[in-house]
């Protein structure tokens, strides 16, 4: 979805736009390995122009998919973000945008009258997918010596842990833990 700046009102405007999972795969283009996937994404905004300048605001909701990092379980983790963008043309001064780009992220230029709303949506979704999305606060994950799932299945393993620490106390040589 692309606003041309010149054709924004004066009063502003609101747009909703809808994005599939598709359209976000779509997005990758460098290739990078994706391991979650989305429901549809909803987008609200409001777009504001003084003179050159654009202030875009808004809000999106989407579903993910995503491995629960402990016991890899497919986990739907609801995901809101609010944005608030501004956008200029490209300065005259290349040195300029170097610093204004360190400052502040939410900080962009646009270029020939167009901004290129998917490309703001895609960044926000990236930046809200949880990097350790769990299925629950306690998920137990999965047992590291049979990989056995410890939410729905129990195993003998701890026992052997437990041993480990008797070989401790009977002053048998363990290989200390690795922090
Ligand atoms: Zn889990
Ligand atoms: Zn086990």
């Amino acid at each position: 979805m692309k606003i041309t700046v010149s054709k924004i009102p004066d009063g502003g405007m609101n747009l909703r736009a809808e994005k599939d999972g598709k359209w976000f795969q779509g997005m990758i283009r460098n290739g990078s390995p994706c391991d979650f996937s989305l429901e549809r994404i909803e987008v609200a905004c409001s777009v504001q122009r003084m003179k050159e300048n654009v202030f875009i605001e808004g809000t999106l909701s989407t579903m993910v998919e995503a491995p629960c990092c402990r016991c890899l379980e497919p986990t739907k983790i609801p995901v809101g973000a609010s944005f608030k963008y501004t956008f200029c043309p490209p300065p005259a001064d290349s040195r300029e945008e170097w610093e204004l780009k360190a400052e502040d992220l939410d900080f962009a230029y646009y270029e020939e009258d167009t901004i290129d709303l998917d490309n703001l949506i895609f960044e926000q979704v990236v930046l809200q997918v949880p990097i350790k999305p769990l299925c629950r606060e306690s998920c137990k994950g999965l047992c590291p010596h049979c990989g056995i799932n410890l939410n729905t299945a129990s195993c003998n393993c701890r026992t052997e842990t437990f041993d480990e620490r008797l070989a401790v106390l009977r002053g048998f040589q363990v290989k200390p833990e690795k922090h």
